[in-house]
């Protein structure tokens, strides 16, 4: 490992921790919304979604990234020649508080590499978030990332001042991990790690919930796998949301060769993790290849109800709420808002339709109204229809 060979400045390094923390991922792929585009000068600033698609810039940065750990995909890992940092936590805290007095950014989230031990990187991120609330006063948003196995106390101490805790399974199971690293023990650190958060957060619910992230593309998962472990994380441990960061090879690493991973297996993956959380889907009925991944070609809903065509045409005015938000075309705001309509006044029209915010070119392929149907013979015209989800999603 390289230590610092020179002291730094404080923006120095955060010029340097802010670009390795970009590594984790908290929001919906960026690639997608441009929204990362204009914050490109501060590698430090990661513009996460709020409330309603707002955006919110998280001040995003790596206690240190002196790693003792050795993971085949990262740029902190031990074995990698590069300059290592360290904030002190006083030096961090009102680093951060610089930005967030200027209006800069809205809340920090704060990682770390393994510097030494776990305990010993645990003890500093701690300092530093416990600073930022109890000596300065900071009542703003704080993400926490909790070590592989850190010690429960220390995490549960961390909740106490955190707004949300993660920790990242990185793999579906241990035989993925062990292509991902050496030395990280999948049901112990990881899952035992993330039952223990689940416990505190079970107990005293944290603000914005727990959360993890599993890279994706780099140890031959499948999105089956992927998406089999996001439904038992949300149903077992009550997670708030699963991450997922599509892989790509970081030079002087082992895994520099491997092609990355494809941002748009990353975006069907957060389209299929949608249906999970929000559309009442179990992973069983996602519609997987025989490949085991999902398509790439058309979004996850879409290809359901295409498999499912015994199920359509519906009839707007009988089909429940549970049975609208299968239907391409329709969400959650606009079925709630037909099953309303439908007390008042039954739908004949498109035009009624649309004014419950159902994309109508794309429903109209699948409802019947009042026995009409209105679709255009395109229901397999995937391309015209191939992006259902809106992924806005708070943090
Ligand atoms: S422990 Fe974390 S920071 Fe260290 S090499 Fe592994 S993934 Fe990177």
């Amino acid at each position: 490992m390289t230590y610092v060979a020179r002291k730094l400045d404080t923006y120095s390094k955060l010029k340097k921790l802010g670009e390795v923390a970009r590594f984790d991922v908290c929001g919906f792929p960026s690639v997608f919304t441009g929204k990362n585009r204009k914050f490109q000068r501060f590698k430090f600033i990661y513009p996460a979604v709020g409330k309603r698609g707002s955006c919110v810039r998280l001040f995003k940065v790596l206690q240190s990234n002196a790693c003792e750990g050795n993971c085949f995909y990262c740029a902190n890992r031990k074995d990698r020649n590069f300059q290592r940092i360290n904030f002190r936590p006083d030096e961090l805290a009102k680093l951060f508080l610089q930005y967030y007095s200027k209006g800069l950014v809205d809340g920090l989230f704060l990682s770390s590499a393994i510097n030494r031990s776990v305990d010993l990187s645990e003890e500093r991120m701690f300092e530093t978030v416990q600073l930022l609330r109890t000596r300065y006063g900071y009542r703003g948003y704080i993400h926490y990332k909790v070590l592989p196995g850190t010690d429960e106390s220390i995490i549960d101490a961390a909740a106490r001042l955190a707004d949300r805790l993660s920790l990242n399974l990185e793999a579906p199971d241990a035989k993925h991990l062990a292509e991902l690293s050496p030395s990280k023990n999948y049901a112990s650190d990881l899952v035992g790690g993330l039952e223990k958060i689940a416990r505190i957060n079970r107990q005293k619910p944290l603000k914005a919930g727990i959360t993890t992230q599993l890279v994706v593309g780099a140890a031959r998962e499948t999105d089956r796998e992927i998406l089999n472990l996001s439904g038992r994380l949300y149903q077992d441990y009550k997670l708030w949301r699963v991450y997922y960061s599509a892989f790509m090879p970081i030079l002087d690493t082992p895994l520099e060769e491997l092609p990355p991973c494809s941002p748009l297996r990353e975006y069907r993956l957060y389209q299929a993790d949608f249906l999970l959380r929000r559309y009442g889907f179990t992973p069983q009925e996602l519609p997987f290849e025989k490949n085991g991944n999902l398509s790439q070609d058309c979004d996850p809903k879409l290809v359901w109800a295409l498999r499912h065509e015994d199920k359509f045409p519906m009839e707007v005015n009988k089909a429940d709420f549970h049975e609208l938000l299968r239907v391409p075309g329709i969400g959650r705001i606009s079925a709630r808002r037909i099953v309303e309509t439908r007390k008042q006044e039954k739908f004949t029209r498109l035009d009624q339709l649309r004014k419950t915010g159902a994309l109508t070119t794309r429903a109209g392929n699948f409802l019947t109204l009042q026995g009409r149907f209105y679709g255009g013979g395109e229901r397999k015209a995937t391309g015209q229809i191939n992006e259902q989800l809106f992924l806005w999603e708070e943090l």
